[in-house]
C-alpha cells in the first residue's frame, strides 16, 4: 500500500453521524480527514429533505458538548412535552406525559438539514480535520497494520483506521465484505411539513389507521411535521395528490384537531427498509451512524443510535490514545462494537416488532395491537422504559 496522503482516521461520509464523529476527536490531536462525495455548498446549506429529527435528552447533550445547539437558531427547535398513541379511530390513548419524569419535556425536534449544517459549521474550520468534497469513494481495503481508501479520481488516501458513515446503503461496508440484514417494510413513509390554526400544545401524535400510519411531531410555532406510512403501491396516489388535497385528507384522519392544515413544504418520500450491519468492526475497519443500524423512523432512533455509536467509537479511541495504544487496534474496535450492539440490538429488534404489530390488518393483528396500547398504559413499568429511553441523559 502506498498512499499519496497519510492520516489518523478516514471518515467516509459527512453526513450528521461522521460530521459528529470528526468533531467529536477534534481535541485529540488526530489527523482526520473526512471524506464526501457532495459539494461543500451542499454541505455548508443543505437541502431541506423533509426529515424532521425528534432528539433524546441524551443526544441533545451530547450536540450542546460539540456545539452543535449553539449553531441551531431557536426558531427552527422544537419541543415534545407529550406523546400519544391512537389506534385507528379509538378515543383510547397510550400516553406519555413529561410531568411524569423529571424533566420537563419529552423531547426536541428539529429539522434534519438544520442539523446536517450545525454539525458541518462545528467541523469546518477545526486545524486537524480536512473535509475532501466531491470526493466519492470507489474502493477501500485494510490489512493487519493499515487502511487504504481510493477515491474516484484515483487519489489513495491511506490511515490505521477508517471508518465508515456513508448511510444504511453504505457501499464500503459491501466492500468490507460485512453483510447486513435488511428488512424491506414494503412501505413508503412521505414526510412533509404543516402549518395549522390551532395550536399542538408540544404533543406528538401517532396515530394507527387500518390503511397508514400517520403521525405528527410538534414544531416551532403552530407547525408540525407530519409523517405518513402507507404500502407502496399507495404512495405515488399521495404524493401527486394536489396539495389543499393532501391538507384536507390530513386533517379529517386528524379529526381536525389541529384545525385547518396547510401544506407549507414539498412532499418527501422515503423507502422503509431496517438495516443491521453482521458487524460494527473489521480490521481497522468500523461503521457507524445509518452504515451500522439504519433504524425505521417510527421511534425516531436513527440519528439518536448513530449520535450515542460515534460517541462511544469516539470515548473507546481517547482512551486507547491516552493509554499510548494503537487506535486501529481491534480490542479498541471491539469494545465499540459490544457496547453499541448492546444499546442498537433491542431497539431495532423492538422497533421491526412494532412496525408489524402495527401494520398488521388480521383480526388478531388488530386485537393484540388495542391490548398493547391498555398493556402500555396499565403497567408503569412499560412507561417508565418508553420515556427513560427519551429523557435519560
Ligand atoms: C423520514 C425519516 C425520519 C427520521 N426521523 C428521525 C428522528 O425523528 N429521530 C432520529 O434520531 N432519526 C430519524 N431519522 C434517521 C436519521 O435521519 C438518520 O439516522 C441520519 O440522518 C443518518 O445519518 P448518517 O450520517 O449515518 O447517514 P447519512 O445522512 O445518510 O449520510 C451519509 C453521507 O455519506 C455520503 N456518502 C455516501 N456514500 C459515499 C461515498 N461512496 N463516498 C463519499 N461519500 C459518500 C453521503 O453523500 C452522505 O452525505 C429519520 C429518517 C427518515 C428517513
Amino acid at each position: 500500500m502506498s498512499p499519496q496522503a497519510q492520516f489518523d482516521i478516514i471518515i467516509i461520509g459527512a453526513g450528521p453521524a461522521g460530521l459528529s464523529f470528526a468533531r467529536s476527536l477534534s481535541d485529540t490531536g488526530l489527523q482526520i480527514v473526512l471524506l464526501e462525495r457532495h459539494a461543500e455548498s451542499t454541505l455548508a446549506n443543505p437541502p431541506e429533505d423533509g426529515r424532521d429529527i425528534a432528539l433524546t435528552h441524551s443526544s441533545e447533550k451530547i450536540m450542546r458538548d460539540l456545539g452543535m445547539w449553539d449553531h441551531i437558531p431557536e426558531t427552527e427547535i422544537g419541543t415534545i412535552r407529550d406523546a400519544k398513541v391512537v389506534n385507528g379511530k379509538s378515543p383510547y390513548a397510550l400516553h406519555f406525559a413529561s410531568e411524569n419524569t423529571d424533566r420537563d419535556y419529552l423531547g426536541h425536534i428539529i429539522p434534519n438539514h438544520i442539523i446536517r449544517q450545525a454539525a458541518y459549521n462545528v467541523v469546518k474550520d477545526l486545524p486537524n480535520v480536512t473535509i475532501l468534497t466531491e470526493a466519492e469513494v470507489v474502493g477501500v481495503e485494510t490489512n493487519t497494520t493499515a487502511g487504504k481508501v481510493t477515491l474516484k479520481d484515483g487519489t489513495e488516501l491511506g490511515a490505521p483506521l477508517v471508518i465508515s458513515a456513508d448511510s444504511r446503503f453504505s457501499e464500503t461496508r459491501r466492500k468490507m465484505g460485512i453483510s447486513a440484514s435488511m428488512t424491506d417494510f414494503g412501505r413508503v413513509v412521505i414526510v412533509c411539513e404543516m402549518e395549522h390554526t390551532i395550536s399542538h400544545n408540544d404533543t406528538a401524535s401517532e396515530c394507527f389507521h387500518y390503511d397508514q400510519t400517520l403521525a405528527i411531531l410538534p414544531m416551532h410555532g403552530n407547525k408540525s411535521s407530519v409523517v405518513v406510512t402507507l404500502a407502496t403501491d399507495k404512495a405515488d396516489a399521495v404524493m401527486n395528490m394536489p396539495p389543499e388535497a393532501f391538507a384536507a385528507d390530513i386533517q379529517r384522519r386528524f379529526d381536525g384537531q389541529l384545525g385547518n392544515m396547510k401544506l407549507v413544504s414539498e412532499r418527501h418520500p422515503y423507502p422503509l427498509v431496517g438495516v443491521f450491519a453482521s458487524q460494527f468492526v473489521k480490521t481497522r475497519f468500523a461503521v457507524v451512524g445509518d452504515a451500522a443500524v439504519g433504524m425505521h423512523p417510527v421511534t425516531a432512533h436513527g440519528f439518536n443510535l448513530g449520535l450515542t455509536g460515534a460517541t462511544i467509537l469516539a470515548a473507546e479511541i481517547r482512551s486507547a490514545l491516552e493509554g499510548g495504544f494503537d487506535i486501529g487496534a481491534s480490542w479498541v474496535l471491539k469494545n465499540y462494537e459490544s457496547k453499541h450492539r448492546r444499546i442498537a440490538r433491542p431497539l431495532y429488534l423492538g422497533t421491526n416488532a412494532l412496525v408489524r404489530l402495527y401494520t398488521d390488518t388480521t383480526v388478531p393483528g388488530r386485537m393484540l395491537r388495542r391490548a398493547a396500547l391498555r398493556v402500555g398504559n396499565i403497567l408503569p413499568p412499560v412507561k417508565q422504559m418508553i420515556t427513560r429511553q427519551l429523557t435519560q441523559i
